[in-house]
């Protein structure tokens, strides 16, 4: 990975600028592909030869390839010839792990997945890390010959990104301060870069990475609903992290200073009410006092249980979620106030509802904040096609070959 130390880029060198403009001209490729050298001058600005000389050395490097050719100008011009990403310049492998089972994959140079083993959840973090290092040696084993750049790795819970340490956080049920990166590298006992953060924060970047949108958002917030409601902030293309990686707690925003017990201690948290158990918790409720439905039948409800018959249009499903999303819509607000994204993206089972809750939290929003902030705002469900927290695990690794000063502080 190139390292480039923004703070200290004022008396660039040749090289430096070399760099910054080669990473600009491959990242245009990687987000506007197919694309041509005149329309990479466009977008850019910079000189055409200047573009040129950049495109021959990432030829020459194989980080690109050329393909196809347009329509002769009427005045005879020449033909176009299109620049893309070589798929098979490197690959990456991502591993994410979630409170319900864990996810081995293997991505291409562009992101898609080519080959994924998914695992059940263990109990015990050894056999748990045994498991998957078995998994990533055999898909090691298989791409001999080729580059593998590295091993992204998504975890739950409050993460340190260094260590790939989970230092609180009972998600993966393994209790607090778990060594998983140390764990995993002793068990693996190979010479390969790993790179380790929290889910929701991958969800962001995969978002930013990978996401489908009219252009790369710069200020996104992405919000992880699930077991908790965890968040990724990107602010000016970069994570926001605060002070001790503890940034982006919005779960525990409080609503009600005499609300429900909170998993943090604390009383009302946006979590004890917008969670996926807090929205399971209301759907018994409403059963038991509308059709009283016993304890027996509803004891093995499940989150997507709730989706699926709200989605089917059954009522307390219906209710159950309408609640979730108002409270979902209120809790967004302190998220607007202190961050003014331009994006927020949601993730979580909860999205497969889509369009039950987001008229809600708009409706939630519309009464509170002023025209200003929601004009500017777009409420969206992730654009991705897989996993976000996945996806964000190889854009982990990824994004360190396309490295420019703006995403070069990621580690
Ligand atoms: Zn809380």
């Amino acid at each position: 990975m190139r390292k480039m130390d923004i703070a200290n880029l004022a008396p660039a060198n040749h090289r430096v600028l070399r760099d910054i403009n080669e990473a600009m001209v491959l990242n245009v490729i990687r987000e506007k592909q197919p694309i041509s050298r005149i329309e990479i001058t466009e977008v850019i600005g910079l000189e055409g030869s200047t573009v040129s000389k950049i495109v021959t050395r990432l030829l020459a490097d194989s980080l690109v390839y050329e393909e196809g050719v347009g329509e002769v100008s009427p005045q005879g011009g020449r033909k176009k010839r299109y620049l893309h990403i070589n798929p098979n310049k490197a690959r990456a492998i991502g591993v994410d792990f979630r409170p319900s089972g864990y996810t081995v994959a293997l991505s291409n140079f562009r992101g898609q997945i080519q080959r994924s083993v998914d695992l059940p959840a263990s109990r015990d973090p050894q056999e748990a890390i045994a498991a998957i290092a078995a998994q990533v040696k055999k898909i090691l084993d298989s791409c001999a010959g080729e580059s593998v750049e590295g091993i992204g790795v998504s975890l739950v819970g409050l993460v340190d990104p260094k260590e790939g340490r989970v230092l609180a956080g009972e998600g993966l049920g393994w209790g607090e301060d778990v060594p998983v990166g140390s764990m995993l590298r002793q068990e693996l006992d190979m010479d390969i870069p790993m790179y380790f953060e929290n889910g929701a924060w991958l969800g962001a970047l995969a978002e930013t990475w990978f996401g489908k949108h009219a252009r790369p958002p710069r200020n996104l917030v992405f919000l992880d609903i699930g077991e908790g409601i965890g968040s990724g902030i990107i602010i000016r293309g970069q994570f926001y992290h605060g002070s001790m990686n503890g940034a982006g707690e919005f779960g525990h925003i409080p609503l009600h200073p005499e609300g429900p017990l909170c998993s943090c201690g604390a009383r009302g948290c946006l979590e004890a009410y917008a969670a996926d158990p807090a929205t399971v918790q209301r759907y018994k409720e409403l059963c038991r006092s509308r059709s009283g439905a016993g304890s027996a039948r509803l004891a093995g409800v499940t989150i997507d249980d709730v989706i699926a018959r709200a989605l089917e249009g059954q009522a307390e499903g219906v209710e159950a979620l309408q609640e979730k999303a108002a409270y979902l819509g209120r809790g967004i607000m302190p998220v607007i106030y202190s961050l003014n994204p331009e994006i927020i993206v949601l993730g979580g089972p909860v999205t497969r509802a889509w369009d039950l809750i987001h008229p809600i939290m708009l409706r939630e929003l519309s009464q509170r904040a002023p025209r200003f902030y929601l004009d500017n705002l777009t409420l969206i469900t992730t654009t991705l096609e897989n996993r976000p927290s996945l996806v964000g695990a190889i854009a982990l690794v990824l994004a360190r070959s396309f490295a420019v000063p703006s995403i070069a502080s990621l580690g």
